[in-house]
């Protein structure tokens, strides 16, 4: 009953009752042997306190722990996907704004600093440094028809109207552009590159 000592008493009996636990096979089969010969009652005892057997059954118990432990209720590849999972709740924990479906991270490395730019509108384009530092003249756009933003730069700005159509046929979302697909975020890396604005 080589696996018996390592658990609660109560929870063996439960899983004998329940489950087909494979690491109950051998309890079961030494109980069934033992079946064979005597009346065997199963009972779970809450208190080994003055019941006669269980002081010897304690014992014996007690003894069980000193020896080699054949079968692991854990086994190795348990404990490797469990400890995977908590890192990997730690790090989303970490990292509230990833989106495990943004292709980001596929980008070239200068396509990834200008992606990231234009998301996060720190950039060197007026509008950012203006505001922020009172750097340069002001933060309009050299077209006149407002500040130097991402919207306006991906959206509006006339200076880079035919560039624009060149490469989005059809009218795309801001939102699209920046958090699309693949080749949406290396159109509006190229668009970026050619406007030949410093970003
Ligand atoms: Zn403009």
């Amino acid at each position: 009953m080589g696996t018996c000592h390592a658990k609660d008493a109560k929870s063996v009996l439960q899983a004998l009752d329940t489950a087909r636990d494979k690491e109950l096979n051998d309890l079961s089969s030494a109980l069934t042997s033992l079946c064979r010969a005597h009346t065997v009652v199963l009972q779970w005892v809450p208190s080994h306190c003055n019941i006669l057997g269980n002081e010897a059954a304690d014992t014996l118990a007690k003894e069980g722990t000193t020896k080699d432990q054949n079968d692991r209720s854990t086994t190795f590849k348990e404990a490797k996907t469990t400890i995977k999972a908590k890192q990997h709740k730690k790090w989303l924990q970490q990292h509230p704004h990833y989106n495990k479906n943004d292709v980001f991270h596929l980008l070239t490395r200068s396509e990834e600093v200008l992606i990231f730019r234009l998301r996060t509108g720190h950039n060197r384009m007026n509008h950012h440094p203006f505001t922020k530092f009172r750097i340069g003249q002001s933060d309009q756009c050299p077209c006149q028809t407002g500040s130097t933003t991402t919207e306006r730069l991906l959206q509006t700005c006339p200076l880079h109207d035919g560039l624009r159509s060149q490469i989005w046929a059809e009218a795309t979302t801001v939102q699209g552009k920046l958090y699309g697909s693949l080749d949406d975020l290396q159109r509006t890396a190229t668009f970026a590159r050619r406007t030949g604005v410093s970003i």
